[in-house]
């Protein structure tokens, strides 16, 4: 066998792999960082994994093969050696409400967590950090996660013999108080039950410390409220948790009274992550919304050009429906599990048809809260009429939760152009609690139904809509791409078929959501010309995907070039 035409071609090969690696140094000059080593994930469709990349002025500059890295290195270049972990693009929550989670950073913090000895540790430890007398709020408890009976004040009063504790549960319909949180509220065997409320009681009529519904009331109303400075102080460690987490964007919803304080904090340059902000409110107040807008976006066009978007009043939030959990999300036929029910819708059709329509003639996309199949078509409808009625905005409208969708309406998101919004955390919390019985098994097939509507070409949107769920992106991801439940099973997932793969998930985490914000040209992947919003996990990402992306951590979190959060691993 002759070994001139192979030598050749090697020799070929090691001429053009050397011309590469030092065609001389790059116009503009060396790179402030190079990242190298491992998988680097972009999202980019073109060249989806890479192994490098370098950043200049906040902006990514290179985007390729380790072996081109060398030119990028000038004497001042910091170079992060990757050694096989993996990076990804900053992440985007594309539904959250950061403000209801405040109290979570106050207090503590017990999304997600099934063993309830975790709870005490950490109500305990909480109790150390902020000495006696403090009040311990937030919690988000879910005793469906272990066993599904209510907490007593048994549990409580031996870790906090010396702070008042009062904790909602997960859905924020029940409270859960010790022994001196009732005391300070007067809350004892005598105690009547309150309208609209009730207090669980042993056999001698003592509270055991679940309060329902308005008797939660009676103990949250002595729990101090908060200075301005405290509350700032509190939004600002939320934002470093959610940088923490890998979070570089999100889209918060709240009321318009709090777009002052996001103000501040971007033109201060003292906001991690970039905040595309919804707001709740009707559609009466669209002016003074769009006013609201107008102004950030002058006040923060210096922020803007020097770091990217920052902040904008993005959206109108507007509600179809509940939940499926209580049974007030709107059905199209009855709950499985209450034959003489199917929920109702919180906005009637007309009056949603209208409210968006007076979003978008102010130039605002609207998001619908719509859980149930009815609420969804509703939603559809709505977008519809609206559409024929008056003008469209330059962003697309979205629907968000979709927790079960009809296989009619599943064409119309990308029909309408509407984005379907996903929280895929809520899908693993309900299998075997109540998803299946709530929807029976036909319709729970189309529940949380991901691969169905990118099936159908939905562009889709995902978040956490914490503080309901784990603001943790990779626990979202976990659940997004393996469908199981926070503790494992069923193997294979749940309805596997509406599983999403590792890089569509990635994408409704990062893309998806810069997309809805029309930011997409500036943020969302890594690609050159971009700002350099990425994250360094603590290891490589498993290929399928599979519970140990439970495992995985950030090493650390970058916003145009710059660390937000670092771990000493990462240097
Ligand atoms: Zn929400």
């Amino acid at each position: 066998m002759t070994t001139s035409l192979p030598g050749r071609a090697a020799l070929l090969l090691a001429f053009s792999a050397f011309a590469a690696a030092c065609p001389g140094p790059p116009e503009g000059g060396p790179a402030d960082l190079v990242v190298r080593g491992g998988a680097i994930h972009t999202v980019d469709a073109e060249s989806p994994v890479v192994e490098a990349l370098a950043v200049r002025d906040g902006r990514f500059v290179f985007v390729g093969s380790l072996r081109e890295t060398g030119r990028w290195i000038g004497e001042a270049t910091e170079v992060i050696e990757l050694d096989g972990r993996a990076v990804i693009p900053g992440l985007i929550d594309g539904h959250v409400h950061l403000e209801s989670g405040l109290s979570l950073v106050r207090g503590v913090d017990l999304t997600g967590i099934a063993d309830r000895d975790e709870w005490t540790r950490r109500i305990a430890a909480r109790a150390a950090e902020l000495g006696p007398g403090a009040w311990i709020v937030g919690g988000r408890w879910d005793h469906t996660l272990s066993g599904g009976e209510f907490p007593s004040v048994e549990e409580l009063d031996p870790v906090t013999p010396d702070n008042p504790v009062v904790l909602s549960d997960i859905d924020g319909h029940t409270a859960w108080a010790n022994s001196l949180a009732l005391e300070l509220a007067g809350v004892d065997a005598e105690t009547p039950d309150p309208p609209g409320g009730r207090i669980l009681r042993y056999a001698s009529g003592a509270p055991t410390g679940i309060l329902l519904e308005t008797a939660g009331g009676l103990v949250e109303e002595h729990v101090p409220p908060l200075s301005a400075g405290e509350e700032r102080e509190i939004m600002r460690q939320t934002f470093q948790n959610a940088a923490k987490l890998g979070l570089t964007g999100v889209h918060t919803m709240a009321g318009p009274e709090r777009i002052p304080a996001y103000l501040e904090f971007a033109a201060g340059g003292q906001l991690p992550l970039r905040v595309w902000y919804g707001a709740f409110g009707s559609a009466d107040r669209a002016e003074e919304l769009a006013a609201a807008r107008d102004d950030a976006r002058r006040d923060l066009a210096a922020v803007a050009a020097a770091r990217g978007p920052t902040f904008e009043v993005g959206y109108a939030k507007l509600v179809a429906d509940g939940v499926l959990s209580a049974r007030t999300a709107a059905l199209l036929a009855p709950y499985a599990d209450a034959p003489d029910k199917s929920g109702f819708m919180v906005t009637e059709f007309d009056d949603l048809a209208a409210s968006v329509t007076r979003f978008h003639e102010v130039g605002f996309p609207v998001a619908v809260h719509a859980i149930g199949d009815l609420a969804v078509r509703a939603s559809l409808d709505a977008f519809e009429a609206a559409a024929e009625r008056g003008p469209r905005p330059e962003l697309a409208d979205r629907i968000e939760h979709i927790e079960v969708l009809d296989p009619e309406d599943a064409p119309r998101f990308r029909e309408l152009g509407v984005l379907a919004s996903f929280n895929p955390h809520h899908c693993i919390t309900g299998i075997d609690v109540y998803n299946t019985d709530r929807l029976g098994e036909v319709r729970a097939a189309w529940s949380f139904a991901w691969g169905a509507a990118r099936d159908a070409g939905a562009t889709l949107v995902f978040g956490s809509d914490w503080a309901t769920a784990p603001l943790d992106p990779l626990r979202q991801l976990y659940a997004a791409t393996v469908r199981e439940k926070p503790s494992g099973g069923p193997p294979g997932g749940w309805h596997p078929q509406q599983r999403v793969s590792w890089r569509e998930a990635l994408t409704a985490y990062t893309l998806g959501p810069a997309a809805a914000s029309g930011w997409d040209d500036e943020i969302g992947s890594i690609q050159v010309g971009k700002w350099a919003d990425f994250v360094v996990l603590s290891g490589a990402v498993p290929d399928p995907p599979d519970r140990s992306i439970l495992d995985l951590r950030v090493d650390s979190t970058w916003l145009a070039g710059a660390p937000t959060h670092r771990t000493a691993s990462d240097r």
